[in-house]
């Protein structure tokens, strides 16, 4: 797995907007907490560390 969420960086008080861009669905999020990666999906495209404003998600 390549793709780390970094629990300290993330507010875990809103809706995740890398969620969004994720091509695969590989990024989750459960109500409002940090989201997760389901690495049997990730293709490992970087999209969603480029998406996070606070740097949350690092390759
Ligand atoms: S690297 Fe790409 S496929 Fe993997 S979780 Fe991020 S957006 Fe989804």
């Amino acid at each position: 797995m390549s793709i780390q969420v970094v629990p300290q960086r993330c507010p875990q008080n809103h809706r995740c907007p890398s969620v969004r861009v994720c091509p695969v669905g590989a990024l989750v999020q459960e109500g409002h907490a940090a989201p997760q990666v389901d690495e049997s999906k990730c293709i490992d495209c970087g999209r969603c560390v480029r998406s996070c404003p606070l740097g949350a998600l690092r390759e």
